[in-house]
């Protein structure tokens, strides 16, 4: 077979394909693994009863089963859904935004993936420019999104340890030198794999550098505000006209149905809707179709505040309590549990490397994330890539506590 540069790149070695291979093998090769590895959400029951019971509700009236499955929907996703979310959005933090305002994708990785190559990459003027991500560690599915090479540059974060065998990740302002070669800024908040949110100080600074620079600041809010909510602290949104703020119905419990939510300034909508266009010709209708009451009604907030977060936070504590007894004094640092559904550990001085103990983790039969694909964009040689393991909490309580003990 005889591949294109595209076709080469991208299914040539790619570390993350390979970890999912991986992992997906091991779960055939041992049915008991215990899966700390992933990210899907946990399965709630009363998450899951309101949205059967909205699906339901679709497919029991003719006129919305046929828009649910019988028609494509405009190339910027369900006009009334982008209506709803913009409501919810000036509702919630008094954003001036509108439906013009909000794009539906397929998914918010395949957001990423037009967003990262709308703004960076190859330029007109034949120079290059990168998407640059001001704190690594950060969320490995970016890494091989990009259709040519070095999409990314990044920069290594400050530590600040704390009481209690804690830490937490800053961004180190003294290290982000903004040149013509950077083409956006972009976090994910709160971030996986750390679960780190970002102080409203560090969004505030990031974004106020972007507009100083004329380039936007992209924010992945995937288990982030107002939906699905997992965050443990005050955090404030930030959203203006320079930022890109990208939101999921993923972690809320629909994986399944694939849907990104893009709120950004008019230009970059209609910009992302074009090659949305191109790419796929139209979005699922399975989410909007589901979230349109959910949003209408607000449930998506009630449903967030009072089920999803309170669960992630005791599951959270819980998970961090139950590897402080089973560590003892082993020298581990876990970052502070701030939001999403992580723990990320940080083994200072390890012996072996994070993929040997990922490799010894998974044949005593539980699947973690090894912490060195975490470092997309990152030139610097820096052994802490290789000290630090991702562990999920999110699946049975029973399975997460075995986990831990081995
Ligand atoms: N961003 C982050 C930080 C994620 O963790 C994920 C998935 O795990 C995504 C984006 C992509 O999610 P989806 O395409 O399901 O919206």
């Amino acid at each position: 077979m005889k591949l294109s540069r595209f076709g080469e790149k991208f299914t040539g070695h790619s570390g993350i394909v390979a970890l999912m291979d991986d992992l997906g093998s091991a779960l055939n090769e041992n049915p008991e693994m215990i899966f700390m590895g992933g990210g899907n959400p946990a399965r709630l029951p009363e998450v899951e009863r309101v949205m059967g019971q909205s699906l339901q509700e679709l497919l029991s009236d003719s006129r919305r089963r046929h828009q649910l499955l019988g028609i494509y929907q405009p190339p910027k996703g369900d006009n009334e859904f982008c209506l709803y979310v913009a409501r919810l959005l000036q509702r919630e933090f008094g954003w001036p935004v509108t439906e013009k305002n909000i794009a539906v994708t397929n998914g918010s990785q395949s957001a990423f993936f037009v967003l990262f190559n709308l703004f960076a990459g190859e330029m007109p003027d034949g120079s290059r420019k990168t998407i640059h991500l001001p704190l690594t560690p950060e969320y490995l599915g970016y890494s091989d999104i990009g259709l040519s090479d070095a999409l990314f540059s990044a920069s290594v974060p400050a530590i600040e340890k704390l009481p209690g065998g804690m830490f937490k990740y800053h961004v180190d302002f003294s290290r982000l030198q903004i040149d013509h070669s950077i083409a956006a800024l972009s976090v994910s908040r709160p971030t996986n794999p750390t679960g780190n949110v970002l102080t409203d100080e560090e969004m505030a600074h990031l974004d106020q550098i972007a507009r100083a620079n004329d380039i936007p600041f992209i924010i992945d809010g995937a288990y982030g505000l107002p939906f699905p909510g997992i965050v443990f602290n005050q955090a404030v949104p930030l959203w203006s006209d320079n930022t890109i703020l990208v939101l999921s119905l993923s972690k809320f419990g629909l994986p399944g149905a694939r849907t990104g939510i893009i709120v950004a300034a008019e230009e970059v909508v209609e910009a992302c809707s074009n090659v949305n266009t191109i790419v796929s010709l139209a979005c699922g209708n399975m989410g909007p179709g589901i979230g349109r009451q959910l949003f209408d009604s607000g449930e998506i907030l009630r449903l967030s505040r009072e089920v999803i977060q309170p669960f992630y936070r005791q599951r959270a504590e819980q998970t961090l309590q139950w590897f402080r007894e089973a560590l003892g004094d082993l020298p581990c640092h876990i970052h502070t549990p701030e939001g999403a559904i992580f723990l990320w550990l940080w083994f200072e001085g390890l012996p072996v490397s994070s993929q040997t103990l990922y490799e010894r983790l998974k044949a005593r039969g539980v699947l973690v994330v090894p912490g060195h694909h975490f470092f997309p964009g990152l030139k610097e040689k820096w052994q802490h890539q290789h000290e630090c393991i991702r562990v999920s909490y999110a699946q049975d309580e029973e399975q997460v506590k075995r986990g831990v003990e081995i």
